[in-house]
């Protein structure tokens, strides 16, 4: 069996589809699992990657996106978004011996931000527009505490 990537639109289409019948996703793997069923309705070769669904839906405006992040200590240099996979900014700050240091990163795609206390997507909630306020942003990060499980 053979696999086909589906064009954008009806990527766009599908999840469309999903948040009629679902208003809220609680998993990526949930609403992953129902894109792919839609998809396949139309060509039972159509699939799908996590990392693609996440990036057209930050994009498509259809839904809104809470990601839940834990904060990690780590000190290793980051070169993409944990998100959505774009190249991530370092945030600089000059000292006063005329050097930079680097204060955290950001994401010029989705608004991921980070500290150099890193902070970790745990869990990734889409949710309905329809109804909702418009006026909020479309991608959110919800920090769990240090000692959450
Ligand atoms: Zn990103």
């Amino acid at each position: 069996m053979g696999y086909r990537l589906p064009a954008i639109e009806e990527v766009e289409h599908a999840i469309s589809a999903v948040l009629r019948r679902e208003m809220k996703l609680p998993s990526e793997s949930r609403f992953l699992s129902l894109v792919r069923r839609e998809l396949k309705r139309k060509d039972k070769d159509y699939t799908i990657s996590h990392e693609r669904l996440r990036r057209v839906a930050l994009r498509s405006g259809l839904c809104k996106v809470t990601i839940h992040t834990r904060v990690v200590p780590s000190r290793r240099p980051m070169a993409r978004c944990p998100v959505c996979n774009t190249r991530i900014t370092p945030v600089k700050n000059e000292t006063i011996f005329g050097g930079t240091v680097t204060l955290g990163y950001e994401c010029p795609f989705c608004g991921y931000w980070t500290g150099m206390k890193r902070r970790v997507p745990q869990r990734y909630v889409f949710s309905s527009l329809v109804g909702g306020k418009r006026d909020v942003p479309a991608v959110r990060f919800m920090d769990l505490p240090d000692n959450a499980d």
